[in-house]
């Protein structure tokens, strides 16, 4: 079998070979990024089918993501030995669209809820129902019940402490109550309704034990404590269960993942086997290498040092941009450059960031420079379709256009009228004054209460100034008069978590409008975008495609890329401005202490550089803009925390460049410092300021030489 694999290019090594061979009792794989774990568990599959002569169907493979579900079932199915009719036959699925055919074959009927906007709305509705303050948003809701099942807890769990965790208890039963009086399940209540199912159901259980001889789990580290209880209950008695996974990429703690579940997998099964793999075959050494000094920083966890195999002289490049945008325009021009030299082509290319709104720039130029591109996020939100987004951008429309009903529907909310009463009424006048600005036809409504009316006076002032104002000046006071009260606000235990992200985006809206000098060239702009992705929307996500893939990093887990960019690392993106701050953030999280809380939500944040630097083959660029929505922000811990550490362990061989760069029209200089890690290089406007400079690297602020000699 070894040999048939080695002829199909795959040789191997001796430790991934004890790992494919040890297919009775608990085995453990527990080895850093790159060492081949997906790929042991692949050929695993192909010894259980073709030497151990293990039926297909008696075999189950569990993985996260659909997509490497998708992925492993192809990798199982070109095997050269093994038979494809069998391969197919091979389970390899998520643990939701497992259970839920679990579910679906005892008689379970409920119809899915997935769709996360649905299910807000429904709270929403509640909220109103119930006079409680916008304060409570609905996503937190969601998100802590979740939390509190994936742990094995129920609502009875919850807090009650203040007045807040009350109001998020009584609309968490609500959302539970809603969903079984009509007959809905969420993605969570798959997995605890199938919990609850086998615990009751011994015949089944015993039906599912008999069936699912061999288990294996990847990307193991980020199992849920309710995952692992379901795992535990269907490979008893004979616990023939593989897990592979590596502790220094759990990412998902946040959802519930827990982290020593993979470290304490021996106590669990004291017979275990383990397999240690550490020679990474993805990366070239300078990668690994990198890879090695961020994660090494981290104090939870199982140390383990990646050896590679390729040898490089290719280093990871470090850039700092002055804003995102410029960052955007930065690796556009490089992709360009890749290409057109004929080295890479797209697909080869991906660029990973941390939140969602961390794309709106980077989405923006590519569409620009007409790079071929796939953005990952495209089941989110549409950046300028954002619940706080959209609001301003419709006042901004309607200030242009008194007549534009879409953007007339969506602030009607905010002047506290009800959207089908206020049309209705619109819809009235507007017959008899068609030229009338729509607003102005609010005022003869006969129902209107005073704060209505004053509302509506603000609002019509408003509209009136805002054709006069520059973009980010509209953004600002329109964002004055709704938001900013609201966000300043702590007077409540509600989610600080979410209105951090309603001010991301906010400040996001503003870095965006800085751009224009017309608030008609902006919203034209935006017209474009949205075409573009909605054109987006209908490409099918064609892993053999040309273009270049967009994702966040979490969605790059598992995944390899020959060249990826690793944009945001910058103190606020990554190390995330939720993790450096915790004790502003700290209601959203079970009550831990917040020190405590802020430590592991910093480990957290570390090990997702670790997951975005590992994820790249030949070639990684790093880097962290200087200006982040209006702020100077430092250069991300991750990256500045090896760097002087590196310092003091090695003899560095540096010289300092200046180098011309073609990135736009005027000239622009640059520091370079190379290091055995990194080049580092720092824009600078013009010679003489590049003569008068303090010559200290960006990054590890040692000093490089002096002047002129380095032009
Ligand atoms: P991650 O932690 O990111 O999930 P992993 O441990 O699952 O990574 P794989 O994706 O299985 O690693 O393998 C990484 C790369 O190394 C793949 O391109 C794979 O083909 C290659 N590889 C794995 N084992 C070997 C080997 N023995 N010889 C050469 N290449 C290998
Ligand atoms: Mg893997």
């Amino acid at each position: 079998y070894f040999r048939g694999l080695e002829q199909q290019g795959i040789k191997l090594n001796r430790s991934q070979i004890d790992a494919v061979r040890e297919v009775s009792g608990p085995l453990l794989i527990l080895a850093g990024a790159g060492t081949g774990k997906t790929s042991v568990l692949v050929c695993r599959t192909g010894y259980l089918l073709r030497v151990e002569q293990v039926a297909p169907q008696n075999i189950l493979l569990m993985t996260f993501t659909k997509k490497a579900a998708d992925e492993m079932k192809e990798r199982i199915a070109s095997l050269q030995d093994v038979e494809k009719r069998q391969a197919i036959q091979v389970e390899v699925r998520t643990f939701h669209s497992f259970f839920l055919q679990i579910l679906r074959h005892s008689g379970y009927r409920h119809e899915m809820v997935t769709n996360d906007k649905f299910k807000q709305i429904i709270l929403k509705k509640k909220m109103r129902e119930l006079g409680l303050a916008d304060e409570i948003q609905p996503e937190s809701v969601l998100s802590l019940l979740s939390f509190y099942k994936m742990n094995g807890k129920t609502i009875k769990n919850m807090p009650e402490k203040s007045q807040a965790d009350k109001e998020i208890k009584q609309l968490a039963a609500f959302y539970e109550q809603w969903k079984k009086e009509n007959n809905k399940l969420d993605f969570d209540d798959v997995l605890t309704e199938a919990f609850s199912l086998l615990k009751h159901d011994e015949r089944l259980l015993k039906t599912l034990q008999q069936r699912f001889q061999y288990v294996m789990v990847d990307e193991f580290q980020d199992t849920n404590p309710l995952q692992y209880e379901l795992i535990k209950l269907i490979v008893a008695p004979q616990n023939n269960l593989c897990v592979v996974g590596d502790d220094d990429q759990t990412i998902y703690a946040f959802q519930g993942a827990k982290n020593d579940i993979i470290l304490n997998f021996d106590r669990q099964y004291p017979e275990v086997k383990t397999v240690v793999l550490t020679i990474n075959y993805r990366s070239t050494s300078p990668i690994v290498g990198l890879g090695n000094a961020v994660i090494r920083q981290n104090k939870e966890r199982k140390e383990k040092q990646l050896q590679s195999t390729r040898k490089s002289s290719v280093v990871p490049i470090y850039f700092r941009p002055w804003s995102t945008d410029e960052e955007a325009e930065w690796i556009a021009e490089e992709i360009r450059r890749k290409v057109n030299e004929g080295g890479s082509q797209f697909k080869d290319i991906a660029i990973l960031h941390r939140t969602a709104s961390n794309s709106r720039a980077i989405f923006e130029q590519l569409a620009l420079d007409e790079i071929p591109f796939f953005d990952y996020g495209m089941g989110g939100h549409f950046f300028y379709e954002h619940s706080s987004v959209s609001p301003v951008l419709a006042y901004m429309r309607l200030a242009l256009n008194p007549l534009d009903w879409h953007a007339f529907e969506t602030i009607l909310p905010t002047l506290y009228i009800q959207r089908e009463s206020g049309m209705q009424q619109v819809h009235a006048e507007q017959i008899r004054n068609p030229r009338q600005c729509l607003i102005d036809h609010l005022v003869v409504m006969r129902s209107l209460k005073p704060y209505q009316l004053k509302s509506i006076e603000q609002k019509r002032k408003l509209l009136q100034q805002l054709p006069s104002l520059e973009p980010k000046e509209a953004v600002m006071r329109i964002r004055r008069q709704f938001f900013d009260k609201y966000l300043e606000t702590n007077d409540r235990q509600t989610d600080t978590t979410q209105k951090e992200s309603m001010k991301e985006q906010l400040d996001e809206l503003e870095a965006s409008a800085n751009r224009f000098e017309k608030l008609a060239d902006m919203l034209n702009f935006i017209k474009d975008m949205k075409l573009r992705h909605e054109q987006m929307k209908n490409v099918a996500n064609d892993p053999e495609a040309d273009v270049v893939k967009l994702m966040t990093i979490h969605k790059s887990k598992g995944l390899e890329f020959p060249v990826v960019f690793f944009i945001g690392a910058s103190e606020g993106i990554v190390p995330h401005v939720t993790a450096i701050d915790v004790k502003k953030y700290e209601d959203m999280k079970l009550k831990i202490t917040a020190e405590a809380e802020q430590f592991k939500a910093l480990e957290e944040e570390r090990r997702l550089a670790y997951v975005a630097i590992t994820r790249a083959k030949e070639e990684l660029y790093i880097s962290s803009p200087v200006f982040y929505r209006g702020k100077k922000i430092e250069v991300s811990r991750f990256i500045k925390d090896v760097f002087t550490l590196e310092e003091k362990t090695t003899t560095l061989n540096r010289t300092g460049k200046v180098r011309e760069s073609s990135m736009e029209k005027r000239k622009v200089y640059a520091w370079i410092c190379t290091s055995s890690n990194c080049i580092a290089w720092q824009r600078i406007e013009s010679h003489e300021e590049a003569v008068q400079l303090s010559k200290n690297c960006p990054l590890c602020s040692s000093p490089m030489e002096k002047g002129e000699k380095h032009v």
